[in-house]
């Protein structure tokens, strides 16, 4: 059985539909992209499925557990951690401040962060200054250490390489690489075929709200709808 399972999922902003009968599921261990251009609607997906935005249709179950219609907290609970696109960090705040607005289980909080900055040494080194002081590469793992702390067994990421430098990207990855290797599984979406497709195993195509090709890695290397993006080629 599936850890993650979206089934036949649809949503509608005003009069737009923005995704139509989108069905993916991640095994438990498994890393799966979903890649596809701008405004394919990976973002709305991957917001519906954490209870960001709402499913005209369709259901998620994470775990053998209904969670289409629960909040985000109470996803969050069930074991999901969410990196949005654009990391979502509060620039003026500090690192630990950012840390402490995580969700993360009462009491279990300071050992978490402890374990997070065994993760992520930078993160510990600027632990009290303010987050826009971090560049780019850094404020993503702010975000993905923040998303880790409530210790989920699937973590969801929108295009963590977005707006940094090559290295800067090649870092992020490394460090999705080497979560993923631990065990976590991982829902990763990327405009940047060439490098989901170097962490992913298995990977969905979407275009115009839709799933349109799905399959392993090796598969879709040789995929032209993967290829369609501007940013696509190999990294
Ligand atoms: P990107 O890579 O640019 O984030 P995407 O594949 O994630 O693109 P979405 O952001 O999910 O695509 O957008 C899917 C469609 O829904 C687009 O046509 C977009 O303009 C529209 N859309 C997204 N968010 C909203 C919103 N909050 N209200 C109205 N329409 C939206």
């Amino acid at each position: 059985m599936a850890l993650l399972e979206i089934d036949g999922m649809s949503v509608v902003y005003g009069r737009q539909q923005a995704v139509t009968g989108v069905s993916i599921n991640v095994g438990d261990g498994e890393a799966v992209g979903i890649v596809g251009v701008n405004g394919a609607g990976k973002s709305t997906t991957l917001n519906a499925v954490f209870g960001l935005a709402r499913k005209r249709s369709g259901s998620v179950q994470f775990d053998g557990r209904n969670i289409s219609a629960k909040t985000p907290e109470e996803i969050s609970s069930t074991g999901l951690g969410y990196v949005p696109e654009g990391r979502h960090i509060f620039s003026t705040l500090s690192v630990r401040e950012n840390m402490k607005l995580a969700r993360c289980p009462r009491g279990e909080f300071q050992s978490n962060l402890e374990e997070m900055l065994d993760q992520f040494p930078i993160l510990g080194e600027r632990i009290d200054e303010p987050a826009w002081t971090l560049s780019g590469g850094e404020q993503q793992q702010l975000a993905i250490a923040r998303a880790l702390i409530s210790r989920p067994r699937l973590l969801i990421l929108d295009e963590p390489s977005l707006g940094l430098a090559p290295q800067m990207v090649e870092r992020v990855f490394a460090v999705v690489r080497r979560l993923h290797e631990t065990g976590l599984s991982i829902l990763l979406v990327e405009q940047n075929a060439g490098r989901c497709l170097g962490l992913v195993s298995r990977v969905y195509v979407m275009q115009k709200g839709r799933i349109v090709k799905e399959g392993t890695s090796l598969e879709m290397a040789n995929e032209d709808s993967l290829w369609t993006s501007p940013k696509g080629g190999p990294a």
